[in-house]
């Protein structure tokens, strides 16, 4: 296990930032300095009780001097893309979180694993199922943990929803309703438009959620999936899918609808079960969730999501707490995805789905 940061010397040790646990708070460098880092993951760091920020890898010298005065971040826990493997020596550094386009999530996980540093991977967890078994094998290699970005599986409304399904609180889920979606009107020439870059469009990118969604909301892997694509503004989506919807079959009878798209609007996740419904609206968003259910609202306090996360994850390191979102979800996921273009590419038809209980979350 990489070496556990002490508290003397952090800004938070001379009571700048009273959460942290003095004792116990890892090291966290974030790789890929854009607007996940910079809006969500590095304020939520000021906010973590078990980790902290500690480095930056980025590729943009006005980016270093700009977040080291932020974050009080010293110069020696600063590197560029060319220089991150020196960061293996770097022992106030524990976990590597790499927040870069998809296409480079596998690179610099391997890299970090083989740096001896924890892995924290964005979602989608790469861009093909051969890539996630290379950054699992590493991170087996080196034995260090590897968790996915998938927030949600701290988040209070989705672990209730996941709560419902295990106590059978509503009995048992019949049908699923995923939607996640946005409009893209961007720059065209973005990352999340060029394949190359991102692996494929809105089923990589938003898609996942609303893969994860129905397998929540059931409990179950899904074991077949058919899906079709649609485009209204080819001019716009020139190398990437616009539009998918995918239907999926589960042990029992169970089926799901899904719905990702970067030209339409929709965060939802409905499920009707034998003896009622829940539905989150928004589902996947990170401000704020909202959900109902056929006995009524459900509401918990508003926290950071990304907070609640990283300090999973560290606890996962620290404690051996259970891995909310492991490698083997990241690589079921792809699975998934992967099925769903090949059931594109073939008009529609049916494919099977053999994966077990693979990345079903334990709690
Ligand atoms: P972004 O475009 O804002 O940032 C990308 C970063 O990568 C930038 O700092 C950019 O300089 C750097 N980069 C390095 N090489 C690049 C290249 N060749 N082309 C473009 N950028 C390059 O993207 P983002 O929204 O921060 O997303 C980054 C990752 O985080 C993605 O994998 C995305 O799916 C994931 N993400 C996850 C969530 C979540 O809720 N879990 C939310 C947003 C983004």
């Amino acid at each position: 296990m990489a070496g556990v940061a002490l508290a003397s010397g952090m800004p938070w040790a001379c009571g700048m930032n009273s959460k942290k646990n003095a004792q116990r708070s890892l090291g966290v460098a974030l790789v890929g300095l854009g607007s996940y880092s910079t809006y969500q993951l590095a304020p939520a760091l000021e906010q973590t009780q078990y980790c902290h920020l500690a480095g930056i890898v980025t590729g943009t010298p006005a980016k270093e001097k700009r977040w080291a005065s932020q974050y009080g971040l010293a110069e020696k826990n600063i590197y560029n893309y060319e220089n991150f493997d020196s960061i293996a020596s770097n022992s106030e550094i524990d976990i590597i979180y790499v927040v870069l386009p998809n296409s480079m999530h596998a690179d610099f996980s391997i890299r970090a694993a083989r740096a001896g540093k924890h892995v924290i991977c964005e979602k989608p967890m790469a861009i093909s199922v051969a890539e996630c078994d290379a950054i699992i094998n590493a991170c087996q290699e080196a034995r260090v943990r590897l968790g996915i970005g998938y927030r949600l599986h701290s988040e209070p409304y989705t672990r209730e929803i996941k709560r419902f399904v295990r106590e059978h609180t509503f009995g048992d889920p019949l049908y699923v309703m995923a939607e996640a979606a946005y409009r893209s009107t961007g720059n065209p020439d973005q990352w999340r438009l060029n394949k190359a870059l991102s692996g494929g469009g809105a089923l990589m990118n938003m898609g996942v959620y609303a893969i994860q969604s129905t397998i929540y909301s059931t409990g179950k892997n899904p074991i077949s999936v058919s899906a079709q694509e649609f485009s209204t503004r080819p001019e716009y989506f020139k190398d990437t899918d616009e539009t998918i919807t995918a239907q999926f079959e589960f042990e029992g009878g169970v089926i799901a609808n899904i719905m990702t798209s970067h030209n339409i609007r929709a965060n939802r996740l409905r499920a009707s079960c034998t003896g009622g419904w829940f539905e989150l609206d928004p589902a996947s968003t990170y401000i704020p969730l909202s959900g109902t259910t056929s006995k009524g609202k459900i509401e918990f306090p508003q926290e950071s999501q990304q907070k609640l996360q990283m300090d999973d994850f560290a606890l996962h390191i620290l404690e051996n707490r259970t891995n909310r979102a492991p490698g083997e979800m990241g690589k079921r996921d792809m699975i998934i995805v992967e099925a769903i273009y090949q059931s594109v590419a073939k008009g529609g038809k049916k494919v099977p789905l053999d994966l077990g209980g693979l990345g079903l979350a334990k709690d």
